[in-house]
């Protein structure tokens, strides 16, 4: 929050003393493509019937952002395979005209940029982050198992052309992807994009065991220290992610590292599901119902009072492990319920 005085009625602080100014909103748990780590092959949605309709959604983001949120990111599953998704976030791109918000941005797989990037810069969106693990065409389709490369690279450039800024956000997979950062970074960075290397986290039951694909960060930035002159740099986008910039291309590389370094204490966001399930935290499963409120009546008083009660129960982190002791995945839950 950039504001000198803070107006109470209109800012939530939760009990760790953390402003929550960011609301993330999975507008859908589906998607068409079933990376390893994230879903099974064989994924069980949420029924149709308990999604909230977009008109809902908007209201909801409504409530919040009068509640002092000023930063909203769409993510899934897929955004961009919801119905009608264009509605919802020229909706929610009327508010930045407003003033009521500062920022709407996206995290999508890419599969349908070439499709929607023009609309979503017209929409107000001036940023957003492609999911990509891999530049290699036939590893793509291993670890997506249903994606197209070449159709993600061509709705990059398409991002990029409509003015979109792109950040690459790429999972770190041991016996996988590791070899192929330096590749991968030279090549975002020569497209004038950010990229973000992420830790895998244990959400939901998968087809792989986890402690297989588990690559530490820490053992990442050991390797990429081999090829580049790594600068820490205080940069921030508002996420977790702490930033380094690499002297030989001059881009920039953010490390998400919820399991060996924890990032929770300058937490602040939550997170709503697609049928309007505020979940407080990531790595925790303690949640609150906001679509009963919501169509218990056409005030938005309800709401509001529901989402100030969870906002009380934030809790101060995450416990994720991942070691072979460790068999369960610590939130039930798939990363595609919550969103990333
Ligand atoms: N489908 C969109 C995409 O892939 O960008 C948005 C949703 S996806 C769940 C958001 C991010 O979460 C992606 O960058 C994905 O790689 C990441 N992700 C999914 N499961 C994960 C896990 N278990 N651990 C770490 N990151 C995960
Ligand atoms: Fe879909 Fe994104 Fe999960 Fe991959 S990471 S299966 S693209 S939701």
């Amino acid at each position: 929050m950039s504001d000198l005085v803070l107006d109470k009625s209109k800012t939530m602080i939760d009990p760790f003393g953390r402003i929550v100014d960011y609301l993330r909103i999975s507008v859908t748990d589906r998607c068409d493509f079933r990376c390893t780590y994230c879903m099974s092959e064989n994924m069980t949605f949420l029924p149709k019937k308990d999604l909230l309709t977009l008109e809902e959604l908007e209201r909801l983001c409504s409530v919040f952002i009068d509640k002092g949120v000023r930063k909203l990111r769409l993510t899934g599953g897929e955004p961009l395979v919801r119905k009608n998704i264009m509605q919802l976030i020229n909706a929610l791109g009327r508010k930045i005209d407003e003033g009521t918000l500062d920022e709407l941005t996206l995290t999508t797989n890419g599969s349908q940029l070439q499709r929607f990037a023009k609309d979503l810069y017209a929409a107000g969106m001036r940023r957003i982050n492609v999911s990509l693990d891999t530049l290699d065409a036939d590893k793509f389709k291993e670890i997506t198992r249903w994606g197209d490369l070449n159709r993600v690279l061509a709705g990059i450039d398409a991002a990029l052309e409509a003015g979109l800024k792109v950040k690459i956000n790429a999972v770190a997979l041991k016996d996988f992807n590791g070899h192929e950062l330096p590749e991968m970074l030279r090549w975002a960075h020569s497209k004038g994009m950010d990229m973000t290397i992420i830790e895998t986290m244990p959400m939901g039951e998968i087809d792989e065991d986890r402690t297989d694909q588990y690559l530490p960060l820490s053992q990442v930035r050991k390797d990429l220290s081999q090829e580049f002159t790594l600068e820490d740099i205080p940069y921030k986008t508002g996420g977790p992610a702490r930033y380094v910039e690499l002297k030989e291309t001059g881009g920039r590389l953010g490390f998400i590292t919820p399991l060996t370094h924890n990032f929770c204490e300058s937490c602040n966001r939550v997170r709503l599901t697609c049928t309007g399930t505020l979940y407080l935290c990531l790595g925790q499963d303690d949640a609150a119902d906001l679509r009963a409120p919501l169509r218990a009546s056409s005030d938005n008083q309800l709401t509001a009072d529901a989402i100030d009660e969870a906002i009380t129960r934030k809790p101060k982190g995450h416990d994720f492990i991942i070691d072979r002791t460790h068999k369960k995945p610590a939130v039930s839950r798939h990363m595609s319920v919550t969103g990333g």
